[in-house]
């Protein structure tokens, strides 16, 4: 990277003022936290990008908000329950309007037993947060700014008042996972039992898929769609003549 990318923003291009890491640092444990059984460090070489005030998403509540959600889920690796259990009851106990937990409950599986909290996920939040991560990425990866399309699609999303939402993000998570079978690019990430990500090869309409894992659970695919205005007019022309000669 040169000193003059370093300069600037990784999503808006304007002066930046400070480094932000992506994912949010929070996510990852701190080691007072897992010293009991894991003598080494879950943040290895952390991933920082230059940004400007408004983008520097760690600076405002939302990696907060972040790091308790994913973390909370059900189907998570032991990592992320222990991170619930001393970093995210320290948050809440600071800021209870964290999260809307909607109900509680503790599960027993074998001889042991599991708190599990149900809460009400902010889609447009976290939306914004996964979008921030993979802006990020991107930057890192190719030092320039992404300037595309986005699209985040998670099992995460899953709420019962946007049914028809999520018939439309499970299809497409099962085309996605089918495709990255294939896509034969490297799994990056030096925590990897707190955060991997992968980039799809781009495609022939210049579109690239960014896959995020959380705790080996949490899956979340981010569609950069960097089809050019060229392409995207070349494929309205195709796309009106199917419309006009094939369908009444
Ligand atoms: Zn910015």
């Amino acid at each position: 990277m040169t000193n003059k990318l370093r300069e600037i923003c990784y999503w808006c291009g304007k002066a930046a003022v400070s480094m932000e890491h992506v994912p949010p640092r929070c996510i990852f444990p701190e080691e007072k936290d897992v010293k009991k059984f894991y003598e080494g460090s879950y943040r290895k070489n952390l991933i920082k990008v230059p940004s400007c005030d408004l983008h520097n998403l760690e600076k405002s509540s939302l990696d907060e908000y972040l790091m308790a959600t994913l973390t909370s889920k059900v189907g998570n690796n032991s990592l992320a329950f222990i991170q619930t259990k001393t970093k995210i009851n320290r948050t809440l106990s600071r800021n209870k309007r964290l999260l809307n937990v909607k109900h509680s409950d503790v599960i027993e599986i074998g001889n042991y037993k599991f708190p599990i909290s149900m809460i009400e996920i902010d889609n447009q939040q976290l939306t914004y947060a996964f979008e921030g991560i993979a802006r990020g990425l991107y930057f890192y990866k190719n030092n320039q700014i992404y300037r595309g399309e986005i699209k985040v699609i998670s099992e995460i999303f899953n709420n019962e008042d946007y049914q028809e939402a999520m018939i439309f993000n499970n299809k497409w998570i099962k085309i996605i996972e089918n495709e990255a079978i294939d896509w034969g690019t490297k799994v990056l990430g030096e925590n990897s039992k707190v955060f991997t990500y992968q980039f799809s090869p781009i495609d022939g309409f210049n579109c690239q898929t960014l896959k995020l894992c959380f705790f080996e659970g949490i899956k979340v695919y981010v569609i950069l769609n960097g089809m050019s205005e060229e392409n995207r007019l070349k494929h309205q022309k195709n796309f009106e003549f199917i419309q006009e000669n094939f369908f009444d």
